[in-house]
């Protein structure tokens, strides 16, 4: 099965779930007891590291909003000159690789250079958060599609297709949006959705921090200014936010991390 490649290395791009260690897959948990190196993304949870074999290398590539630790160029070679070398090396990011994870492009390089790889899915923000904070993404009494959509502003605005999204009987779930949240909710009501569409934001989703703060396209971005929440955080629009007070099953802590 390995003939084609020069040596036995190999990039494993594992998904770490979104923070509880115990939402990784059980082939995750394997790889990261196992990896010669390891290299992984700044959401990675601390609690998912302490698995890591510790004898592993480990390396941090980074990527928190405005700080890169390693361009992604220099990342892709790193894992393209670490496989050359024979070793077992896990690229381990938050979530899912595949999800706003540059996963597809660390992988473009590796088949590219002749490198051996395997991708393992993880679990996205979107389901863990929806889970842990007692929002289903879909429910047939309100919502029967669901969108991932990145709020991560270029030059200062969000380049979405506002139109679609703004539309009823749907979830758009935004990642990335924290610093976009006004600019999104008045957005959404510009094209057409009420002020009092339910809108939620969750902090640290499965994580012993995580809050819910639920509100409207209106009152949304004031009170998770007031709840001072840090990122990473997930934002949920659509009727189902409405679930929330029903399904949550996480105990909150109501304090906020200075
Ligand atoms: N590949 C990741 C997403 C990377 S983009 C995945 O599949 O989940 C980073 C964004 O993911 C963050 O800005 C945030 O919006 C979201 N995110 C990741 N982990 C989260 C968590 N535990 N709680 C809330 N949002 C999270």
């Amino acid at each position: 099965m390995n003939s084609a490649y020069s040596n036995s290395g190999c990039v494993y791009l594992v998904g770490a779930g979104p923070g509880d260690p115990e939402l990784l897959t059980v082939k995750a948990a394997r790889l990261i007891t196992q990896a010669d190196v390891l290299v992984y993304d700044h959401l990675v949870s601390d609690a998912v590291m302490a698995l890591v074999n510790p004898a592993a290398e480990k390396i941090y590539a980074g990527k928190e909003r405005g700080n890169h630790a390693l361009p992604q160029e220099q990342l892709n070679d790193l894992l393209v000159k670490l496989a050359g070398q024979g070793k077992q090396v896990v690229r381990l990011k938050g979530g899912d690789p595949y999800t706003f994870g540059r996963g597809g492009e660390e992988v473009q390089t590796l088949r590219a250079r002749g490198i051996r790889f395997e991708v393992v899915p993880g679990i996205t923000a979107a389901t863990g958060v929806a889970a842990y904070a007692g929002i289903p993404l879909t429910h047939r009494d309100y919502a029967q599609a669901c969108m991932f959509v990145t709020g991560h502003l270029k030059d200062g605005s969000m380049n979405l297709d506002w139109p679609g999204l703004a539309r009823r009987r749907q979830t758009v779930i935004i990642y990335m949006g924290l610093h976009g949240l006004s600019h999104l909710c008045e957005q959404l009501i510009a094209h057409g959705l009420p002020e009092t569409w339910p809108a939620a934001i969750v902090q640290h989703g499965s994580l012993p921090t995580q809050r819910t703060v639920t509100g409207t396209l209106a009152t949304l971005p004031m009170l998770a200014t007031a709840a001072k929440l840090r990122a990473p955080t997930l934002i949920v629009v659509g009727e189902v936010v409405l679930l929330h007070d029903q399904l949550k099953w996480v105990i909150e802590s109501a304090e906020t991390l200075d």
